[in-house]
């Protein structure tokens, strides 16, 4: 095939998938990943492109333990050890969360479902919703490239913006480009709650891969590029 012919091949293959992001904007993924996978980088850039809200139950829960609530007070010692807050607390969260306006133009699940339990019970309420998953993705990285992610990592506490001390720092040191909140490291981001959380991850989470696997929606990616995921998860949408 030419050249002129193979391009304008590919500029309508990317018509199509953005047309499904576009108009659709009905998007509904879950994002699996060790914690420093990349599932935040992922879901924003996502969202910017199709419409659909991230929902990052670790963002909820930090904007609760940093107001204060009743709920960050029950989650706060799970979350600073790296252990998992309970899954009732979870779905309580969730179960107000998804039926939210915003959801109606889709949503990217960022950290959750986390267990076996909280991944049956989305089911329930989703079915109980009459609504089903696009897919499942997880985003797979090799254990030593997250250790690197997780302990350069810099959070803004105002917006939660990401930033990493090598490859992505703030313009001004510890101040958040987009809303001049203070870029901190996260108080589960030492050396000992990062290797519980790895630990808790593949002993609690990794086994949602089978179990969505046999759903039959999951796609992996094996990738650390952001850019990688997303290409991936375009091409499932437009096959
Ligand atoms: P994340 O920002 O997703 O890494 O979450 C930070 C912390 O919040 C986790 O280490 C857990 O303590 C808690 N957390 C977030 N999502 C969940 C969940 N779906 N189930 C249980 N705990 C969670």
């Amino acid at each position: 095939m030419l050249r002129a012919e193979k391009a304008k091949y590919r500029l309508k293959f990317l018509n199509i998938i953005e047309t499904h992001l576009n108009k659709e904007q009905l998007m509904k993924l879950i994002l699996l990943g060790a914690p420093g996978a990349g599932k935040g980088t992922v879901a924003k850039l996502l969202t910017k492109m199709d419409g659909s809200v991230q929902i990052s139950t670790g963002d909820i829960l930090r904007a609760a333990v940093a107001a204060g609530t009743e709920l960050g007070k029950q989650a706060q010692a799970a979350m600073k050890a790296g252990d998992l807050v309970s899954d009732d607390l979870i779905m309580g969260i969730m179960g107000e969360r998804l039926k939210e306006d915003d959801c109606k133009s889709g949503y990217l699940l960022d950290g959750f479902p986390r267990t076996i339990p909280q991944a049956e019970a989305l089911k329930v309420l989703l079915a109980d919703m009459g609504e089903e998953l696009d897919m499942v993705v997880d985003i797979q990285v090799a254990k030593d490239v997250i250790l690197d992610r997780l302990t350069t990592r810099r959070t803004c506490e105002g917006c939660g913006e990401i930033y990493n001390v090598k490859s992505n720092p703030p313009k001004e040191e510890g101040k958040c480009d987009k809303c001049g909140g203070a870029v901190t490291q996260r108080e589960d981001e030492t050396e000992e709650a990062i290797s519980n959380r790895l630990d808790v991850y593949n002993e609690m989470t990794a086994p949602l891969a089978s179990f969505y696997e046999k759903e039959g929606n999951l796609v992996s990616v094996n990738a650390t590029s952001s850019d990688a995921v997303i290409d991936a998860i375009k091409a499932k949408l437009a096959s």
